[in-house]
């Protein structure tokens, strides 16, 4: 089926939050340094609800660290971050309560999956809520259930997760983020450890969130996916953006040099 706009996509019943600026996530000036090393340098990014930003651009260049940073799994050297009405000062001292409030706002997938192996499919994606959000074990396990079947795994609840393969585990991975009902999920390259045919069912799944109204960031090698199903592609290098846009526009016709060079080299 044929890309859809931003346009065209309903919220498909996702809450969101909005701050009053119209934006899920605000940076400003985000910076982060190893040692000497620059590796954000004075990002600035808005991502509006709904949108769908795929990061682009070659390895160490920081799009991992960008997005350990939105939700302080990497402490951010300076700058803001504002996820809905919560804003972090990362020069100042942060509080407990106030990074769970913002980490609860925000899915993340990693390459690797992390599920936790000794629990069943069903308990990776009920537990946190219980603990987070305090929900009863009934009402966990039957949004758990409706999240399974939304990534197609209903079959699989009773399992453990050694027993699925690679492209199953990464939806229950999924299924397990989008059961603290965030208002942002983030994708660290969530298909580069699957072969090709198990990427392609993480990346119909990762398509149905884009078009239910889901607000993503996702750091992507797929150039099917930044040029298909994202809104927006961000291109980085050297800790800086190099130039962000279109879909259509960045991937099809790139300003800078730099973007042109590794287009050319990862098609
Ligand atoms: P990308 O995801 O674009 O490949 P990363 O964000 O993983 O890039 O890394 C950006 C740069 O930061 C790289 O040069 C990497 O070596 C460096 N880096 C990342 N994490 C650490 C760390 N914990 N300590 C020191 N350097 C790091
Ligand atoms: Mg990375």
């Amino acid at each position: 089926d044929p890309p859809q706009s931003s346009q065209d996509r309903s919220n498909g019943g996702i809450m969101m939050e909005q701050g009053s600026n119209g934006t899920v996530i605000r940076l400003r000036a985000l910076s982060k340094h190893f040692g000497a090393h620059t590796v954000l340098d004075a990002i600035d990014l808005d991502v509006r609800p709904g949108e769908v930003l795929a990061i682009i651009g070659p390895s160490g260049s920081g799009k991992s660290t960008l997005l350990r940073c939105i939700n302080y799994l990497e402490r951010p050297d300076g700058g803001t971050i504002t996820i809905g009405p919560t804003t972090i000062d990362a020069s100042m001292p942060v509080e407990r309560a106030e990074l769970s409030k913002l980490r609860r706002r925000v899915g993340m997938v990693f390459q690797s999956f992390n599920l936790f192996p000794h629990m069943t499919v069903l308990r990776n994606v009920s537990i946190a809520q219980e603990r987070v959000l305090g929900r009863s074990r009934a009402e966990a396990e039957e949004r758990a259930m409706q999240l399974l079947s939304r990534v197609g795994l209903a079959d699989k609840a009773g399992q453990h997760p050694g027993r699925c393969s690679g492209g199953q585990q990464q939806r229950i991975a999924i299924a397990r983020a989008l059961a603290l009902d965030p208002e942002v999920m983030l994708f660290d390259e969530p298909t580069s450890a699957l072969d090709p045919e198990l990427g392609l069912e993480v990346l119909a799944v990762m398509r149905e969130l884009a078009d239910s109204g889901m607000t993503m960031i996702v750091v992507t090698h797929e150039m099917g996916f930044a040029e298909n199903v994202s809104d927006t592609v961000m291109m980085m290098a050297d800790g800086d953006i190099v130039e962000k846009g279109s879909s259509n526009q960045v991937m099809r016709q790139p300003q800078q040099e730099r973007t042109k060079r590794f287009l050319r080299a990862v098609h």
